[in-house]
């Protein structure tokens, strides 16, 4: 007899081990299954996010941006710190142990919730049962009252840039260079490309970015994005817009990429490219073709807004699934179907996930756009504060950027908070809580935020809606 579980959970990213832990926290009996082995060739828990993506960016990001603030920064504060220099083995040791330490803790958690472990490859079988392949080829198979598919995305790979090991790579292996490239080209000004580009040209690299959009940042309101791409070319960042990669040539150590932009055919020489277009969803060998699940051509998993698959029992969440590719959504979605299995009535708001750049400074923003709510024909009052007037930011010498509220004119309800400035991942979270307790400006700009923070910039961009910002002159006055 195989072993049943009330929820098999297959893969442990984000996603999938967070689904896991709240359904053990529910009482249920739960299992998860994962076969990612980390650099150490054991089993490694956490998923992309944890292994190659948000965390190893993040450290890597802090180290260089501490480099380039010693070269850069400390002058005007009056410190002088002549020699600085970088040691890339050791920055990417550092790391890879945090890496190590936060894996590792997934796989204590597991043990403290008691979420059985399997270690191995998962595949959906019909009637809810799943088939595990262990690392020593072993198949065995356990029931499921109800299965999680959580199985996370890879990058995607384009025929002009076929990657070649240490030369042309993805963003796992950008996070892995042994030294500085002289001259980096990124393929993709997304927000993978941007991080990852702007890493190494912190560090001395000189970056070129390949964008085929003639848009930089379509997704972002179009007033950050502007700015962003200001930011981003003053730092040295080389971003090409309207310029599509359409073949490369490795020769020894570099790499000649080919080229369109409105001039016609171009090439450049790069020492090391990264090719960032994009990720697709992870579902080879996922889904036994009796299971019932469907998925679109591109591999998708098809789900409801409650991430349910067409088969009752089995659901699928995360970037094996619509939506933006995140590993907060990941997690939201494990939560929401965990409580759901458990019998919860729990909900997401899809509308009022917050997006990052991880630049510096960095971008944020949640809710809608300036030019999308104009597209919907909703009249909008807009408020903006610069950085350049918080006195926190000049405090701190990072006075880049800016807050931008946007609210709908008839209501004054908060529709859209953007930032681009320091701290704004954390910022923007603010307007996220306010956003989804249904704030108006107004009642954002009576909130008493502290002296001097960066969160001022917010509360000053909100009493701007309604013209009533304190340390800027207004546009409209009320
Ligand atoms: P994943 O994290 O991809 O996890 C899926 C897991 O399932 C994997 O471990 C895989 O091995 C396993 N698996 C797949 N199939 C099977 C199977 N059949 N059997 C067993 N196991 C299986 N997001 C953010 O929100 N913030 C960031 O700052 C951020 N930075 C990023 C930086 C980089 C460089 C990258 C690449 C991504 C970044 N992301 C970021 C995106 C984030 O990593 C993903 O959105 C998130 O990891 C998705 O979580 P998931 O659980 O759906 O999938
Ligand atoms: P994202 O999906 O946000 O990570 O961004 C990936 C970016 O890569 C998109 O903006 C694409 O337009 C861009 N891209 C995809 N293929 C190419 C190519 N062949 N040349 C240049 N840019 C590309």
């Amino acid at each position: 007899m195989s072993e049943k579980f009330d929820v098999v959970v297959i893969g442990a990213g984000p996603g999938g081990y967070v689904a896991a832990i709240r359904a053990a926290q529910l009482g249920l009996k739960t299992a998860c299954i994962e076969r990612y082995k980390g650099k150490e060739g054991k089993v490694s828990l956490g998923g992309t996010c944890l292994n190659v993506g948000c965390i190893p960016s993040k450290a890597l990001l802090d180290s260089s941006y501490k480099f380039h603030e010693a070269h850069e920064g400390f002058k005007v504060h009056g410190i002088d710190a002549p020699n600085v220099t970088i040691d890339v083995p050791a920055m990417i040791g550092r790391k890879d142990q945090i890496v190590k330490n936060l894996t590792g803790g997934i796989g204590t958690l597991f043990k403290a919730n008691g979420v059985t472990l399997l270690e191995g490859h998962g595949k959906l079988l019909a009637n809810k049962q799943v088939e595990v392949t262990g690392l020593d080829g072993q198949t065995q198979v356990v029931e499921a009252t109800n299965v999680i598919l959580a199985s996370g995305s890879r990058p995607i790979e384009i025929p002009p840039a076929p990657l070649v090991e240490g030369i042309v790579v993805d963003s796992t292996g950008a996070l892995d260079f042994t030294e500085v490239p002289k001259r980096l080209g990124v393929i993709g000004a997304g927000v993978i490309g941007l991080e990852l580009g702007s890493v190494w040209a912190r560090l001395g690299a000189e970056v070129t970015v390949l964008e085929a959009l003639d848009k930089f940042l379509p997704a972002a309101d179009e007033q950050i994005a502007k700015e962003g791409l200001k930011i981003l070319t003053k730092q040295g960042l080389n971003v090409r817009l309207g310029t599509r990669v359409t073949g490369s040539e490795v020769n020894g150590n570099e790499v000649t990429v080919t080229f369109t932009d409105s001039t016609g055919e171009q090439k450049q020489t790069f020492d090391k490219l990264i090719v960032a277009v994009g990720r697709r969803p992870v579902t080879t060998d996922l889904l036994a073709s009796d299971c019932g699940v469907e998925s679109d051509e591109r591999g998708y998993i098809y789900v409801d807004d409650y991430c349910a698959t067409s088969v009752p029992g089995v659901y699928a969440i995360g970037d094996c699934v619509r939506g933006l590719m995140l590993a907060h959504k990941a997690s939201e979605e494990g939560v929401m179907v965990a409580e759901r299995i458990a019998g919860h009535k729990a909900q997401m708001n899809y509308d009022l996930i917050p997006s990052v750049i991880y630049t510096h400074p960095e971008m944020a923003w949640v809710g809608k756009t300036e030019q999308a709510l104009k597209a919907e024909g909703v009249e909008v009052n807009v408020g903006t504060f610069p950085f350049a007037a918080s006195g926190r930011a000049m405090a701190a010498n990072d006075t880049a950027g800016l807050v931008k509220v946007i609210a709908d004119a008839k209501t004054d309800r908060v529709l859209g908070v953007h930032i681009i400035g320091p701290s704004a991942a954390d910022l923007v979270q603010q307007g996220a809580i306010a956003m989804e307790f249904g704030t108006s400006a107004e009642d954002l700009g009576m909130m008493v935020f502290s002296h001097p923070t960066l969160s001022e910039a917010l509360h000053e961009a909100a009493l701007a809606v309604n013209g009533h910002a304190i340390h800027i002159a207004n546009r409209k006055k009320r």
